[in-house]
């Protein structure tokens, strides 16, 4: 490593190189069929110590959360059956602290009236704002190869409002803006090696603000403002 690199995320001196997104979000080759790999090539930046292997419980919680939202494709579904529910068979405290207030919410009612149900829980959203401020800037810092230092704010297609006033507008307004944001960003260039389970675009003014899109498994997007 060269002497002189420093932190993605800071200006102290990179110890180490994280992955970004955390490479636990990638099903191993042992998990997929013989010849499949989701590894390739995978996106790392270069990190301090306080900025990489301070989270890594973050990273398990972020597997997690994402696991059990109802988008994804297989290779979500296999994340889930494969590394998440064992475990949770191994250690089911972490069940209580990951899964906070469960309750049973009506997702839609079918053609024929019968209602579909499904688990809410709630979501740490300081933690999820956290990992999607890592992760943006480490996009960043790897697409634009410079340090974005400011704030962020984000919008995420698989959380949604349960107890606020006005929960349907709220949730009807938080979809619309994921459809809008899916619909610009689409229209741009994707970049990752490894599509099904992640890829990026970005896009950035003159003043150095930037968009990074983050799409997971094909149907869970995030979309980052950095400014
Ligand atoms: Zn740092």
């Amino acid at each position: 490593m060269n002497e002189k690199e420093t932190c993605y995320m800071c200006s102290e001196e990179a110890t180490s190189k994280e992955h970004v997104p955390p490479r636990c979000l990638f099903p191993k080759e042992s998990e997929l069929s013989k010849g499949v790999s989701m590894r390739k090539n995978l996106i790392k930046v270069p990190s301090c110590h306080v900025h990489n292997s301070s989270k890594s419980k973050d990273d398990e919680y972020l597997m997690f959360i994402m696991s059990c939202a109802f988008q994804g494709n297989e290779f979500k579904s296999s994340l889930f059956e494969k590394r998440v529910l064992r475990a949770f068979q191994k250690k089911p405290h972490v069940l209580d602290t990951v899964f906070k207030n469960p309750r049973k919410v009506l997702l839609r009612e079918s053609e024929d009236g019968k209602p579909e149900e499904s688990i809410s829980f709630e979501a740490d959203l300081d933690r999820v704002d956290s990992m999607f401020h890592h992760m943006a800037c480490g996009i960043y810092y790897h697409h634009f190869k410079e340090k974005w230092l400011g704030g962020s704010k984000n919008i995420i297609n698989f959380l949604s409002y349960l107890d606020v006033p006005e929960v349907n507008l709220m949730n009807h307004q938080h979809s619309e803006l994921n459809r809008f944001s899916r619909e610009i960003f689409h229209r741009l260039e994707s970049y990752g090696d490894n599509h099904e389970v992640f890829s990026y675009r970005a896009i950035k003014g003159d003043d150095g603000e930037a968009v990074i899109f983050l799409e997971f498994y094909e149907q869970l997007r995030a979309t980052v403002l950095l400014s």
